[in-house]
């Protein structure tokens, strides 16, 4: 069996991981990432769509990872009619997500990273007294060891590294949203806009989404609520019903499924040496399933911070809180407020969305805002305030 050391092994090549690997490897630190996959980036298993601002706090856009710009926001309700809010209230790119995880992966390998493909971690090596100082990783059917002074877990929403290292990670039925997602062509769209589909009819405790990209082409996918997933309604037979109602033009290239965490951050995010990024963490907004900034955010913190940890071991600790305490102010408020208006929001009925959207359609399409709907919302459902403030206040 071969034995390696580094200062730092990153678990899971996804925006988490990479961007751990290639601030660690800046900073000069011995990096090994490990990946399953045999390909970086793919299968893309995302809609793709982050926030202009938001995605320039963290990165500097290249220009061949736009697969398209939007700067028009539409939501479609359950009884079909679109209510297209003001131009550019919504400014975001539709990303090549392939692109961009295979370019950053080039970065950290030139930056001093060694990357390791098909590489598939299975555990984690603990020492006689417990401590963990590597992990066990299967490559064609080959075990191998790997050490270092700090792992992080960049390994996604089925995560088991943090589970290994005694870390609660299970999540409760409506706390994850299993999704399925269509990359199809031939359908003609704007370029520029991201459609929302909301209601139960479309996708019960979450929503569809069509994401347009060059070449009439486009990501269709959906995510439903744990609580309504059973073998009767899968996220793909909702899917399925979708596409052949108000797509069926499109060709389908390639599906792909994956669970999106709608939960709480997880609250430890550090252990021993051990750190955690991205979905792993439960990172992600809860109310629109949007990780891939959370992620990366996440992953240059870590990265940077397990750097100065392998330099100063002693400090490691207080490092390491640092890096819960800097996660808790970036996303922590924010998170939790989101998690609790999701739940209020998803008990919307079909009719309350179009009673609110026929009402948002009477107003100037240039007066549209995200606070025009909440007012709708409220003067036509006003217990929703109540459950709005119930919600923001924990009661
Ligand atoms: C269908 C769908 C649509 C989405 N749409 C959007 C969207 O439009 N916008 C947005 O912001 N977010 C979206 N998300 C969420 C987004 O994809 C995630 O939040 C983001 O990818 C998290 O990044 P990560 O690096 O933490 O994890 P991941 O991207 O999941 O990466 C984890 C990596 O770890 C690897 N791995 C796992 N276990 C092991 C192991 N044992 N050994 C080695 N490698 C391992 C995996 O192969 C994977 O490459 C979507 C998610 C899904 C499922």
């Amino acid at each position: 069996m071969m034995e390696q050391t580094w200062d730092i092994i990153i678990v899971g090549g996804g925006p988490g991981g990479l961007f751990a690997a290639l601030e660690a490897a800046r900073a000069g630190k011995k990096v090994l990432l490990l990946e399953r996959k045999r390909e970086m980036g793919v299968p893309v298993r995302c809609g793709e769509a982050v926030g202009k601002e938001d995605f320039a706090n963290y990165v500097e856009m290249e220009p061949r990872w736009i697969g398209a710009e939007i700067n028009t926001f539409i939501m479609v309700l359950p009884n079909g009619k679109e209510v297209m809010l003001k131009r550019d209230l919504y400014s975001g790119y539709v990303l090549n997500r392939d692109l961009f995880e295979y370019d950053v992966a080039a970065r950290a390998a030139d930056a001093g990273a060694t990357i390791k493909m098909r590489s598939n971690v299975v555990s984690l090596i603990r020492d006689a007294g417990g401590n963990i100082t590597g992990v066990r990783a299967m490559e064609l059917g080959r075990e191998r060891e790997y050490y270092a002074s700090v792992i992080i877990a960049a390994d996604g929403v089925e995560s088991r590294i943090a589970r290994q290292a005694g870390i609660a990670t299970a999540l409760k039925p409506q706390d994850i949203e299993p999704c399925v997602q269509a990359t199809v062509s031939g359908v003609s769209l704007p370029e520029q806009a991201l459609y929302l589909y909301v209601g139960t009819c479309y996708a019960p405790g979450g929503y569809a989404w069509v994401f347009p990209k060059a070449n009439n082409c486009a990501n269709i996918g959906l995510g439903i609520n744990g609580k309504y997933s059973d073998k009767n309604n899968t996220a793909r037979l909702y899917l399925d019903r979708f596409l052949e109602k108000h797509f069926p033009q499109a060709s389908v290239q390639r599906y792909t499924t994956g669970g999106v965490p709608v939960s709480m951050n997880l609250k430890t995010l550090a252990k021993d040496n051990l750190m955690i990024v991205g979905d792993a963490g439960r990172m992600v907004n809860p109310l629109n399933g949007g990780g891939i900034t959370h992620a990366i955010s996440s992953g240059k913190k870590a990265g940077k911070l397990a750097a100065t940890a392998c330099d100063s071991p002693n400090k490691m600790k207080d490092l390491f809180a640092r890096y819960e305490k800097e996660i808790a102010r970036e996303f922590g408020k924010n998170h939790e407020h989101q998690y609790r208006i999701k739940d209020v929001v998803y008990q919307l009925k079909d009719e309350d969305y179009d009673r609110i959207g026929d009402e948002i359609l009477k107003i100037d399409v240039s007066k549209r805002s995200f606070l025009t709907i909440f007012k709708h919302v409220v003067k036509h459902k006003p217990e929703f305030i109540i459950d709005v403030v119930k919600a923001y206040s924990g009661i």
